[in-house]
């Protein structure tokens, strides 16, 4: 397929329109359209979160393939990508997961400029904190792995921490003393739903299909190939069919006859009361199961692990509120007077190494990118570009290549636990 130098750009609005509109209240041109479904696709992608819009953009702006569909069943960013606490970071375990995730944070660094629209990534910093020996020599063993890969990670000490952290309580007198810590100077925090409009917007810009409201209710496959999707809005025939779809991921496939080794749990969030400035960087400590980092809002984000049990539930828990409140407080006890504003949950498809699977699979045409657990936000870009590589070229990029369905039956996992079960 033919590659594009330029990526076709959605409108700008100048200052002066601003203006205009601000006073003459004229209504905002939609930043997507609105669409019949065509009888015949090039790709349909099913699932719109960032990962389905990513794949759709880049298939648009890099390979000019613009017959595409992204069909959702909800509306466009509803799912984990809404839902998320916005972590972008690449510091992991392997050098496969680093080198993947560095490459996301690199297309995030440019992401604004890219899609004419702000995203706000903010690369405060993220500091995974040590409070045992064994803690300390796994964060030594993940500084190594990531300068190895050219990302700035690095062992810093209780005194260098106290100066990032006022408020964390370094002295050996907490229950859980702070022994160190893993510094990761380019994470930080995004906007997910910016992400997500953005992607959106340059998408349809480039001629993409979006169409909310539109659930795939079965695969049809025949001769080991795939043939198109039949939705509530009726049946389109696609020779490409990539499933984006998350938490919902071995439902969707089961309709192709893929099996996958996902288990889906749900995971909390919450966020306070905003208040006045004071946490410049993302704060993470594993061996309590919790994370703080603070809006541009003046919000304070808390998030946690996954729930402890499978499920298909997106309430909230009065058990979570209970963990993360008194968890947060055994870092920060200066935080004792600010009230939690409200929590919500979303799915997480965890794969049993913690890494996803991308690329294709048993049926001819189907492919997927799902097994995202608690951490798909962040990479986002790099799987968008890869995938859409991918059906563009008929070849699979190296940087996805370990990520492999088939790996679950060959021994070839790509162990994350130790860097992705809480920090994200
Ligand atoms: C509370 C929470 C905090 C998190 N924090 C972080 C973080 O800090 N950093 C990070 O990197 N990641 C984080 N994650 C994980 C991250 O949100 C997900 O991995 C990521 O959003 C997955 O993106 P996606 O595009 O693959 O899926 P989603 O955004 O979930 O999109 C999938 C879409 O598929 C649609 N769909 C499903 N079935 C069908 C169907 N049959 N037909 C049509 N559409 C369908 C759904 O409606 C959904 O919109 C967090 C997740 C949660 C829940």
């Amino acid at each position: 397929m033919r590659a594009r130098s330029h990526p076709p750009r959605p409108a700008r609005y100048s200052g002066f329109g601003l203006l205009r509109r601000g006073l003459t209240g004229s209504s905002w041109p939609p930043a997507w359209r609105r669409h019949e479904i065509r009888h015949r696709y090039d790709v349909v992608i099913i699932g719109g979160g960032v990962h389905g819009l990513a794949t759709a953009y880049y298939l648009a702006a890099h390979y000019g393939v613009t017959n595409v569909a992204v069909l959702e069943r909800g509306y466009l960013g509803g799912g984990g990508s809404g839902r998320n606490t916005a972590i972008i970071r690449s510091n992991y375990l392997t050098p496969d997961g680093v080198q993947f995730y560095d490459r996301s944070v690199r297309l995030y660094e440019s992401l604004s400029a890219d899609l004419n629209f702000n995203v706000m990534f903010s690369q405060r910093g993220h500091l995974t904190l040590a409070h045992s020996d064994s803690a300390l020599r796994t964060m030594r063993w993940r500084a190594e792995v990531n300068k190895l890969q050219g990302v700035d990670s690095s062992v810093i000490g209780p005194a260098e921490i106290a100066a990032l952290v006022p408020h964390l309580d370094v002295s050996d007198h907490p229950r859980f003393p702070i022994l160190g810590g893993l510094w990761h100077p380019p994470g930080g925090i995004i906007r997910h739903d910016a992400v997500v409009w953005g992607y959106a917007r340059a998408a349809d810009a480039a001629g993409v299909h979006l169409h909310q409201g539109t659930e795939v209710t079965g695969i049809d496959v025949s001769d080991g190939r795939v043939r198109g999707v039949r939705t509530n809005r009726g049946h389109t025939a696609a020779p490409v069919v990539v499933s984006c779809t998350a938490g919902w991921a071995t439902n969707v496939c089961d309709m192709a006859g893929v099996p996958l080794p996902i288990t889906t749990f749900p995971l909390q969030a919450a966020v306070t009361e905003p208040v006045r400035p004071f946490l410049d960087t993302v704060v993470v400590s594993g061996t309590l199961h919790v994370y703080v980092s603070q809006s541009d809002r003046g919000e304070l984000v808390f998030g946690a692990s996954v729930d402890p049990y499978p499920s298909y539930s997106t309430r909230g828990s009065l058990e979570f509120t209970e963990g993360v409140a008194a968890h947060v407080l055994e870092l920060m006890p200066a935080l004792a007077p600010v009230r939690i504003l409200r929590q919500w949950a979303g799915l997480c498809d965890m794969t049993p190494d913690f890494s996803p699977i991308m690329g294709r699979t048993p049926v001819e045409g189907f492919y997927v990118d799902v097994g995202w657990g608690t951490y798909g936000f962040k990479a986002g870009p790099a799987a968008g570009e890869a995938m859409a590589a991918l059906l563009a070229n008929g070849t699979t990029p190296d940087l996805i290549a370990p990520f492999y369905l088939d790996r679950f039956t060959d021994g070839r996992l790509v162990g994350e636990r130790g860097a992705a079960a809480v920090g994200h």
